[in-house]
Formats: structure tokens, sequence, C-alpha cells
């Protein structure tokens, strides 16, 4: 459907031509200026149910997905988008307003993401403060001017208690994807409690699992558990993405067994 007259004043509506489709609506003084009275309606289409709408802008397709996309950007492909808002709204919307609604609604996303960064010290002053003789560490470095987030690694004094006092001495080490808008990836050390759970340890979030995050996660890890030379501790590893050679450091200091 389309406005032939669109004011303040008069409304006229039409759809496709042939279809028989009208409506004109006019204000009346005694109900006020903001509402209009319906004069005119014919409501029969004989046109297909599905026209290309150029009502829905891109700001409301936008606001239609930005909830979903939040969730894994990857999740709705632009067809995607298009296949919903036809199912739901009965709407053939122009491709082009899918783009630009997507584009909008991923600038929407990012500004609550990049505040949230900006946080991160404030949020480790604050998990300290709850938990005492915790370790919470980020590493960052300057690009450019801009700061960047590294990593963050955190280890509750209730762990680091638990594990020492009851967990068997082995270190489960793996890592696994952060989906979001912002992918990263999780990096984790378990044990193994006296009943046989499982029992966390520490855990970190980096940028990617590689041969140099490994390097600083056991770095950590190692200050926090007080591995020292002597002790014997089983790592448990998948052996991948850097651990491997990660880990050869500490094989003949600590008699590891792999
Ligand atoms: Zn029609």
């Amino acid at each position: 459907m389309w406005f032939e007259k669109n004011t303040k004043k008069k409304m006229q509506v039409k759809c496709q031509w042939g279809c028989p489709f009208y409506m004109y609506a006019s204000n009346v003084k005694r109900f006020g200026p903001d509402n209009m009275v319906v004069k005119t309606l014919n409501p029969q289409h004989i046109c297909s149910p599905i026209v290309t709408s150029h009502f829905l802008t891109y700001r409301r397709v936008a606001k239609e997905v930005k909830e979903r996309l939040l969730v894994d950007e990857d999740w709705w492909s632009r067809k995607g988008i298009h296949k919903h808002i036809k199912d739901t709204y009965n709407m053939d919307v122009p491709m082009q307003t899918i783009t630009r609604g997507k584009r909008a609604a991923m600038k929407m996303i990012e500004g609550p993401y990049i505040e949230q960064y900006n946080k991160l010290a404030a949020y480790r002053k604050e998990l300290l403060r709850s938990n005492p003789r915790s370790t919470v560490e980020i590493m960052t470095e300057m690009d450019g001017l801009v700061r960047r987030f590294k990593m963050m690694y955190i280890f509750f004094q209730a762990c680091k208690e638990g594990w020492m006092k009851g967990c068997r001495p082995l270190i489960g080490l793996d890592g696994c994807h952060i989906k979001a808008h912002h992918p990263g990836q999780l990096l984790t050390a378990i044990g193994v409690d006296a009943n046989n759970g499982i029992f966390p340890i520490a855990y970190a979030m980096v940028e990617r699992e590689s041969e140099e995050t490994w390097t600083w996660f056991l770095e950590y890890l190692q200050q926090d558990v007080k591995i020292e030379r002597d002790s014997s501790y089983v790592f448990m590893t998948d052996k991948q993405k850097g651990l491997d050679n990660a880990l050869k450091g500490y094989y003949f200091v600590l008699k590891i067994f792999v």
C-alpha cells in the first residue's frame, strides 16, 4: 500500500494498481488535532498478499534483529532476516533495507560491548573486594594509542583453598570458544576432587588459544597453586594449539607426567 496523500489533515491510501483497496481519513476538529477519522474504506484486496514494502524502515529492521544478533552475529544471515520479516509481518522488504538494518543493529550492539571492556578494571577491583586473596589479572597491550585487551585470568580464593586441600594432584587443561559479538577463547584448568567430581581451578579469557596465551596462563597458575620443584602433578591435555610447547618448560623441573 502507499499514501497518495499523507498530511496532518488528510490521508489517502491505495494499494497496487488494479486492487480496489482504498482508504480515506481526515482530521475532524472536535476530536482534536492529533486524531483522524476514517471516512471511506474499502478493505477488500485482490492483489497478491505479499508486496514489497517500503514502509518498514531499516531502523525498524535493526530493532527487530538486535536481540538475536547480540547472541551471535553469524546466527542471522541477511537472507534469514529477510525470511523472518516476511514470515512474521507478511512484508517483502527490499534487500537493501535488510543490509542497512543489520549494519545499524551491529552498531547498536558494538557500543555497549566497547563500554564493557572499559569497565574491566572496575570489575577486577570488585572481584578482589568480594573475594579477597583471589587472583585476577588483566593483560593489555598498546595498539597505537588504543589500549587493547589481551587476557583476563581469574582464580578465586575459594577455589585455591578447595583445590589445595581436597583435590588430587591432577590438572586438566583445555580451551573452548566463546561465541559472542567479540569472539575469543576460554582457557580452563580443572581438578578432580575426592569424590572424582570435576573441580574448577582457574580460567582465562583470551583472544585465541596459542602457545603464548597458554604460557601466560600456566605462569599465573604456577604462582597461584605454588607448583614447586619436586612436586608431582599430572597434567591432562589435548596437546593442541601450543599447549604442548607451553607445558614443555615444566617437564623437567616438576617431574610432570604427561
Ligand atoms: Zn491490495
